[in-house]
């Protein structure tokens, strides 16, 4: 049996880090090994398609539309996968304690575990069940877009458009990826343009 039997491996950081690609990558070496495996992905993402992970660059592998880890635990019973595949880990609908619990019960059965999830939203706030997972993998990968502004590694995804929704599921054009000080000068730009609003 392979080494990462009963493992958790997690792929976090900021938009267009390449989280989902390594994802992908992951599942199609166990793919390639023979392993039987199941990708999920919570269904809010429904960008371009509900029955695939679609990464950026528009490369494909076929995933299960789910609400919550009810549903993954549910399937892994009926199917028994060797290894699962959860992408936009941070969208699962149920509370972080019920996700802890059922991941943990998949991985006593041997199974291997490998998610995709940004570790933070757009205004630096972590992710609740992502913050909860990350010390609990057995291998952690952050991963680092380019600053769009300076071009050093980025650390978070500056939203551009105005909402306060904490989800916008969004693409290039709503969101850029910053470095820490890009990124505090684009907030205090930000605020200065809504100040400037409100006087006009
Ligand atoms: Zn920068």
């Amino acid at each position: 049996m392979h080494q990462y039997r009963g493992r958790m491996i997690i792929h976090t950081g900021s938009m267009f880090s390449g989280k989902t690609s390594s994802l992908e990558n992951d599942l199609k070496r166990f793919s390639i090994a023979n392993y039987k495996v199941t990708a999920f992905k919570p269904n809010l993402d429904s960008r371009y398609s509900k029955r695939e992970i679609v990464t950026h660059d528009k490369v494909a592998f076929k995933a299960m539309p789910i609400e919550t880890s009810d549903d993954i635990l549910k399937e892994v019973e009926k199917n028994s996968p060797q290894v699962i595949g959860i992408d936009e880990v941070q969208f699962l609908k149920d509370e972080p304690e019920n996700v802890l619990e059922n991941l943990e019960k998949i991985l006593e059965k041997g199974i291997t575990i490998v998610m995709a999830g940004l570790d933070m939203d757009y205004t630096a706030k972590p992710f609740e069940i992502v913050k909860e997972l990350m010390p609990k993998a057995d291998y952690l990968h952050k991963h680092h877009a380019v600053c769009k502004s300076c071009g050093a590694d980025a650390w978070v995804s500056h939203r551009k458009i105005e909402s306060n929704n904490r989800v916008e599921i969004g693409a290039i054009e709503e969101y850029e990826p910053l470095c820490r000080s890009c990124y505090k000068k684009a907030i205090e730009i930000d605020k200065l343009n809504k100040n400037q609003e409100k006087f006009i």
